[in-house]
């Protein structure tokens, strides 16, 4: 096969199968990849995660009973959005050595490269002592559905190894943050705008919460690829009219973690700070809810997976890549935590261009990372990284 052109043409026909998410219609583009899988010769399955959205799973079957190797990747992209764009977004063109449109990067690109190395394997004489799984799922932009059904399969059971193949401009990146979401309501009691005296303002008590507030204290650690975790105030309401004290005000945190701070810590430093708030402000009522948990990643740089990415690098890209941290987190929130599986992003195109009008992927990237993923299953089931 020409691999060149097999993932240009892949990657081209999987940007103009639109998969917009929301509203989160993955069908289309899961036929193309199921139906070139199928077309390779591969093994295909579907394992439907709610109506009309289906995982597609993709196997090279190994001879041995090694844990097998999953490659992931999501169907879903984010919306093409109302800013204009030099291209139409789902055309899928190829201009300056690049394809343009929603997804390229972020990350159909990605799957038409780890599809296309499952080819080449497939292909060879080479027979590995595990299986080679690639799972596409459904879901990733908004809530992760596809990943979390595919956690209770025994995919994820038999894995001793994830590769999620997000946009790291072929980088090796080994740790990524985590994402929580966390609403504060403070409850008071509603007076007459007059006699301020006779009720418990919530707004009052939940600046008192916030700027009290201390996630993370000062010493608190570093990682060394992510740096601290981070904490940002992004919405507040509370109120229901110019003389009316409120009786209730709530706020919504975006905490950014890291390996070390957990939910359970920092919902600890919220009920400690709500209670010197109540010390001064009796009756006050204060809730945290989380909306949204997704964990942080982090696999030792001198893991073997780390280490077989490497030689497989030096083999097909020249040389050794940079290992890094990213602060977007990925599916692998939901697949590595659980079984403790390492993991690693590699994928072509650059972060920069992800969620943004003219999203475009290199063409040489997109050769360049089927040909890493081609190699990184031997150079992992061999441990021959002489
Ligand atoms: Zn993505």
């Amino acid at each position: 096969m020409n691999l060149d052109c097999e993932v240009a043409s892949l990657a081209q026909r999987l940007v103009r199968a639109p998969s917009e998410n929301p509203p989160g219609r993955e069908a289309a583009a899961a036929e193309v990849l199921a139906e070139q899988a199928t077309r390779w010769g591969l093994q295909v399955t579907g394992s439907e995660v709610a109506k009309g959205r289906t995982n597609v799973v993709i196997r090279l079957p190994g001879a041995g009973s090694a844990p097998s190797l999953v490659y992931c990747g999501h169907l879903d992209t984010v919306p093409c959005g109302d800013r204009e764009w030099e291209v139409d977004p789902l055309s899928g063109v190829v201009r300056d050595g690049h394809l343009w449109g929603r997804g390229a990067v972020d990350m159909k690109g990605g799957l038409a490269a780890m599809l296309t190395s499952l080819a080449v394997l497939g292909g060879g004489d080479t027979r590995l002592p595990g299986d080679v799984v690639l799972a596409a799922v459904v879901g990733e932009e908004v809530d992760c559905a596809g990943s979390r059904h595919l956690s209770n399969t025994e995919i994820i059971d038999d894995a001793g190894w994830l590769v999620v193949g997000e946009p790291t401009g072929l980088d090796l990146v080994i740790a990524h943050k985590g994402a929580i979401r966390i609403e504060l309501t403070v409850h008071g009691k509603a007076a007459h705008g007059a006699a301020p005296e006779l009720g418990m303002n919530a707004i009052i008590a939940m600046a008192r919460l916030l700027s009290a507030l201390e996630i993370f204290p000062p010493t608190a650690q570093r990682h060394p690829l992510l740096g601290s975790p981070t904490a940002s105030l992004n919405t507040i309401k509370g109120g229901t009219a110019i003389n009316v004290v409120p009786d209730s005000c709530r706020a919504v945190l975006d905490v950014r973690t890291i390996p070390g701070a957990e939910t359970d810590d920092i919902l600890e430093a919220i009920n400690e700070t709500a209670d010197h708030v109540r010390a001064v402000m009796p009756g006050i009522g204060v809730e945290a809810k989380i909306l949204h948990e997704r964990a942080s990643v982090s696999t030792p740089p001198d893991h073997q997976l780390v280490r077989a990415a490497q030689h497989a690098a030096s083999r097909t890209l020249g040389s050794h890549r940079p290992m890094r941290g990213a602060a977007y987190f990925s599916d692998a929130s939901v697949l590595s935590p659980p079984r403790n599986l390492p993991t690693i992003l590699f994928g072509p195109g650059e972060e920069s261009f992800m969620h943004r009008p003219n999203e475009r992927v290199s063409l040489t990237a997109l050769s360049k990372a089927a040909r890493f993923f081609a190699t990184l299953p031997t150079s992992l089931f061999s441990l021959d990284l002489s």
